[in-house]
Parts: structure tokens; C-alpha cells; sequence
């Protein structure tokens, strides 16, 4: 017989409605699945999204995908993982398939379906209410806004008990995507420059990790003044307002001619065209944000073409989290990525004020408490 633990979860009932405490039930884990006592989740733009549909992730549901706990249960196939362990969430991912095992987890071909489609790969869902009737959840393989989680082995990844574990959970989606995306997947070089299109939380972690790598220009661009200053704190050694000045004119002058690497964290279609003119000759950019599914846009095919620049979609910052998430937990350690200067802490009760906060740019990284 299935054995079922209380949980509180906040679930969204409908298209863009506020998350709803509510006390439900959750299935034990089986095979390779580990149920996970959630000590703290991040809020991610990506769970707003969903919550506003533009993804089609079923309703009602429980998000959450930035989960950092400890290991309270295992499944019978688990083999490195045992109860106790600290572990942050990352996303889900099958293993086995070209992807999974040439290290490119983040592009699973299985990838939608384990993250996106509101049930396990069996299309149930562990999370039931009292009557028996199942809320959608396995968001990013864990639907961690609950105080317990079920993932898969693969997707917990085990860190260090020196490093402060509410903290962490960040680190499985947002903050790893931005420094990924940087080290991963563009490999920025020493003495490069590089622009940040946006300076959220995926924005600013890419910062971070392009200080680690040696770019000695780094040019900050959002339509939020708060968020420019933070930047220049962290090391950025310019910033632009997009709203007060041409940001491609003010780049090209920095750079004397364009960047070397971009990241586009915006979302919005119409700063890729901007971002692809401000590279310089053989420059990269990277376009992390997510707009709603069918959004095109433009840009200059010549320009494109004859200056070799290259754009490239990133998803999760590329790598594998298993080796990535350790590596970035002990470059904190050493105070080589302060990313806890993003951070901002919320009760689970207040889970709507993290929206609203991170919405009107006061907030950057929200972090839910989970446990009290
Ligand atoms: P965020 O909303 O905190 O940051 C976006 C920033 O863009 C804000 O600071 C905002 O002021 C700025 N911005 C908006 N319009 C702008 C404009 N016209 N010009 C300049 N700046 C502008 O979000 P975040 O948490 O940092 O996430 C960034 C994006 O990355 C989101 O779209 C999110 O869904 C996506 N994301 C993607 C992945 C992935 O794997 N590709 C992973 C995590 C998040």
C-alpha cells in the first residue's frame, strides 16, 4: 500500500493567480527517487511564468524549482545517496540518451516531459489532496514550494554540510544558468568584455562568473537604476540604462568597436537585435531569457554573417550539475562568488510578496523558507 505524508505546498489553481498555501499529501519515493525535506526554495522569473502560462504546465500545480534540503527518504534503487544528506535540486533529466551521456544533460530529449509536464515520466503525479484527487507537480523534476519534494538520484546533488543550506537552492536553476552560460557554454576569456542584457539574477550571477574568468570590461545593461548599482558593486565596470541612453552606440564606444560576449537575460525579443549589433568581430552572445513559447524576432542576417558573430541558446547554463553546482558551492566557499549578495529571504506565508518584490525589480533573488 502506497504510504502517504502530510505536506503544506502553495499551489496555483489557475492562469496567473496567486500561490495558495494548502495542506496536502505526497507519496513515498520508489525506485530511484529520494523525498527531500525542503529547507529553502528560490523563486525563479521561470516559476512566474508558469504561473502566467506561458509555458502550458497543467493546473492546478505545486512550482518550485530551486530546492535546496536534506535527504529524508530513499528509494530501493538509490546508491549514493543515504538520509541526512544536503542536497540542492537541479533540473530533471533521463541519463540515458546521446545527450544525457555526452554531459549535456540540459538538452535530454526527455527534457519537457520531465520537467514541463506537471506529472512523473509515467504521467502520475506523487501529490494528492485529501479527497484523493492529484495536483500537478515533478516541476523540474521536484515541485520544491512544499516542505517535502520527491526528485530522482540524479537530479539531488549532494554538497558540502561546510556551505549554508537555505542559500543553495539557487544554485540548481537561475544562478547556475547565468554563470554557466558564462564558463560553459561561452567560455569567456581574460582581458574580454562582456554585456550583460539584464541584470536580474540569472544577469548578475553571469557577472560574477565573468569576473572568475578575467573579462576586464564588464557593461551592465537594465531599465532599473537599483539593479545598475548592485552591479557596479559586484564588479561591473560600467553601467547603461537602456531608457536614458542608446545602449548598441554607448557599447561600441566602451569596446571601441563592439563586445566580445553578451548575455541576454531580458527575455524580450527586441534587445537580441540590439545585443547581436553591439557585438564586435567574431563576438558570441548567449540568449538565456524566455520569452512565451513562438516568439520570434529580428536581426540583421549581413551583419550576422559578415562580422562571424554567433548566437547561441543556452539552457541551465550547459555542463552537468552534478560536477558544476560542487564547483560553484566551493567558489563561494572560497569568496570567489559572492552570490549571496542577491539574495533576499521570505517566509513560506509570504511566497505572493516574493513575486511582488522581485516583479518591481526590489527584490532579486527571492528565497522562500521553507522549513521553520
Ligand atoms: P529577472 O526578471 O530578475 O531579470 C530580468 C532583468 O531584465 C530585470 O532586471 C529587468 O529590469 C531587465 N529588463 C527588462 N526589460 C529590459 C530592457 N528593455 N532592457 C534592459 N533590461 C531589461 O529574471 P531572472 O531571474 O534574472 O531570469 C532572467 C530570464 O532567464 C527569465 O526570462 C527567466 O525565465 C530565464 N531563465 C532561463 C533559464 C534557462 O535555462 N535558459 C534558466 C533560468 C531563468
Amino acid at each position: 500500500m502506497t504510504v502517504l505524508k502530510d505536506i503544506i505546498a502553495a499551489v496555483v489553481e489557475t492562469k496567473g493567480a496567486d500561490f495558495k498555501l494548502q495542506n496536502l499529501k505526497i507519496r513515498e519515493p520508489r525506485q530511484d527517487e529520494v523525498l527531500i525535506k525542503i529547507v529553502a526554495t528560490g523563486m525563479c522569473h521561470t516559476d512566474v511564468i508558469i504561473r502566467d502560462q506561458y509555458y502550458p504546465v497543467p493546473l492546478p500545480v505545486v512550482l518550485g524549482h530551486e530546492g535546496s534540503g536534506i535527504v529524508e527518504a530513499v528509494g530501493p534503487a538509490v546508491k549514493n545517496l543515504k538520509v541526512g544528506d544536503h542536497v540542492v535540486l537541479s533540473y530533471g533529466h533521463c541519463g540515458e540518451c546521446a545527450q544525457c551521456t555526452s554531459g549535456s544533460p540540459a538538452y535530454c530529449i526527455d527534457f519537457y516531459n520531465r520537467n514541463f509536464s506537471g506529472a512523473d515520466i509515467d504521467g502520475q503525479m506523487a501529490i494528492c489532496n485529501h479527497h484523493g484527487d492529484g495536483i500537478h507537480d515533478h516541476f523540474f523534476a521536484q515541485s520544491s514550494f512544499s516542505t517535502y519534494a520527491l526528485s530522482r538520484e540524479n537530479n539531488a546533488i549532494k554538497v558540502s554540510k561546510a556551505a549554508p543550506l537555505e542559500y543553495l537552492g539557487p544554485l540548481g536553476c537561475g544562478i547556475q544558468t547565468g554563470a554557466g552560460a558564462v564558463i560553459n557554454a561561452m567560455k569567456v576569456t581574460p582581458a574580454s568584455s562582456f554585456v550583460l542584457w539584464g541584470t536580474g539574477a540569472v544577469g548578475l550571477s553571469a557577472l560574477l562568473a565573468a569576473k572568475i574568468c578575467g573579462a576586464s570590461t564588464i557593461i551592465a545593461v537594465d531599465i532599473v537604476n537599483s539593479r545598475l548599482e548592485l552591479a557596479q558593486e559586484l564588479g561591473a565596470t560600467h553601467t547603461i540604462n537602456s531608457k536614458d541612453t542608446d545602449p548598441v552606440a554607448r557599447i561600441k564606444e566602451i569596446t571601441q568597436g563592439g563586445a566580445n560576449f553578451a548575455l541576454e537575460s531580458t527575455g524580450r525579443p527586441e534587445i537580441l537585435k540590439q545585443g547581436i549589433d553591439a557585438l564586435g568581430l567574431q563576438g558570441k552572445l548567449a540568449i538565456v531569457g524566455a520569452p512565451p513559447l513562438g516568439t520570434t524576432a529580428e536581426f540583421d542576417v549581413n551583419d550576422l554573417m559578415l562580422g562571424g558573430k554567433s548566437i547561441m541558446g543556452v539552457v541551465e547554463g550547459n555542463g552537468s550539475p552534478k560536477k558544476f553546482i560542487p564547483e560553484l558551492v566551493e567558489l563561494y566557499l572560497q569568496g570567489k562568488f559572492p552570490f549571496d549578495k542577491l539574495v533576499k529571504f521570505y517566509a513560506f506565508d509570504e511566497i505572493n510578496q516574493a513575486v511582488a518584490d522581485s516583479k518591481s525589480g526590489i527584490t532579486l533573488k527571492p528565497i522562500i523558507r521553507i522549513a521553520s
